[in-house]
């Protein structure tokens, strides 16, 4: 154990006080982990989307103050009681989705939806004891998705953290524990592209371009990136797209634009947007009798899907993931592992397009709220 077991640790963490107003790097006291959970020392964490929405209160339920982050990698500094499979000096990443291994949804081949541990974005609270482990200016801090990464410390229930290779470099793979993993399991575990067959990717950011890896591997022969930013296409070229389209070059919905690009739609669909618009979009634009669309985006809170049911009779299947239905600690330490041992032709290095320090984190929202880049490396302890 670490001299620092069992003890409160202070340390820095960047905490949101206010709905889309700069975080703010504060002292903060991070309690010792309790039964089941481990805490964490945060080496790198990056921003994604997702933690965007949160901050800009679109999401389900606002909750301030609170310590964002969920896509990073680390090292266990100590653990809690009855913990056995993961000690001090473990390299870890730490994932919003967790799995227990005991549940139903744990032991089927086709779920990671587990029971206890799937992403809850309401849950501000640690589960044991139903409070926080951070303290900043006398206030407990809220939770955010079990992970809370961008802090130098944090706990995790052990079954949101997958133990990794440690000989994997952590300024990377950071970015499987959410992002990447997430788009390219959209692709090789739920759309499942055929050889030959044609995918339309809605959204060309990290996630998406993650997706678009995942058709190109899969064999897809054509990948149509969709996206309002025009200039995420000559990035997208990297990432094995081979056509682009904007919607807002068209006068007439983009949907119809890809079925006529495609003798009447396209096989598969992703959507990495969080656009509802897009979702719609992205369903409709597959081909009847056989197309499937996948849904990876985050909606707004008040959001609602609408199509006319006859698109679902003519044979069009809608589905959604969160994780790229990848299980967080079966598959993630795997799939890290393939990648250290370059069996999956997967170069993490083209995702990450910034990096900046942690008193810094500021900027990396101001990336991505400009659609600047793809991944922003935050550096902790620097
Ligand atoms: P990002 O902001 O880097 O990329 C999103 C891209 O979508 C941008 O390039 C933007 O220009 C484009 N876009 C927005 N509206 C569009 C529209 N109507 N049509 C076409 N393109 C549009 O975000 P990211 O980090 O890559 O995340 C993408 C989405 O995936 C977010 O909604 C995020 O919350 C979600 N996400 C989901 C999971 C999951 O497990 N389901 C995991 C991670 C992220
Ligand atoms: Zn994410």
């Amino acid at each position: 154990m670490s001299n620092t077991a069992g003890q409160v640790i202070k340390c820095k963490a960047a905490v949101s006080w206010e709905a889309g107003k700069p975080l703010v790097i504060e002292e903060v006291e991070v309690a010792p982990p309790q039964a089941n959970e481990v805490r964490i020392k945060i080496l790198f964490t990056s921003l994604c989307h997702t933690d965007v929405y949160f901050w800009e209160a679109k999401g389900q339920k606002p909750a301030f103050p609170r310590i964002f982050g969920h896509e990073a990698a680390g090292v266990v500094e100590s653990v809690g009681e009855g913990v056995t499979d993961l000690k001090p000096g473990d390299t870890v990443l730490p994932v919003f989705t967790g799995e227990c291994k005991e549940c139903r949804h744990c032991k089927s081949e086709e779920s990671n939806m587990c029971d206890l541990l799937r992403i809850n974005t309401d849950r501000t609270v640690m589960l044991s004891d139903g409070k926080s482990r951070f303290i900043a200016k006398g206030k407990p801090i809220h939770h955010f998705l079990g992970t809370s990464t961008f802090s130098e410390y944090t706990v995790a229930h052990i079954g949101s953290v997958a133990k990794i290779d440690p000989a994997a470099p952590l300024d990377k793979v950071c970015v499987l524990s959410c992002g990447i993993s997430t788009g390219l399991g959209a692709a090789i575990n739920v759309a499942k592209p055929k050889k030959g067959s044609s995918v339309a990717v809605f959204g060309l950011g990290a996630v998406g371009l993650a997706a678009a890896e995942g058709a190109r591997i899969s064999g897809a022969a054509r990948i149509i990136g969709v996206d309002m930013n025009p200039s995420r296409f000559e990035q997208a070229k990297k990432f094995g797209v081979t056509e682009f389209v904007n919607p807002k070059d068209h006068d007439k919905p983009v949907q119809e634009v890809i079925a006529e690009m495609t003798d009447g739609g396209v096989d598969r669909s992703i959507e990495c947007t969080g656009s509802i618009a897009a979702m719609i979009s992205a369903f409709e634009c597959v081909h009847d009798g056989w197309g499937v669309a996948v849904l990876v985006g985050v909606p707004n809170r008040d959001d609602s899907f609408k199509t006319h049911p006859m698109n679902l009779l003519n044979e069009r299947t809608l589905k959604g993931t969160f994780f790229g239905n990848f299980k967080p600690r079966t598959d993630l330490p795997r799939l890290v592992e393939k990648y250290v041992n370059k069996e999956l032709d997967l170069q993490l290095e083209k995702f990450i397009t910034h990096e900046v320090s942690f008193s810094d984190i500021n900027k990396a929202f101001d990336y991505m709220l400009k659609g600047e880049g793809l991944r922003c490396i935050i550096r902790m302890g620097a």
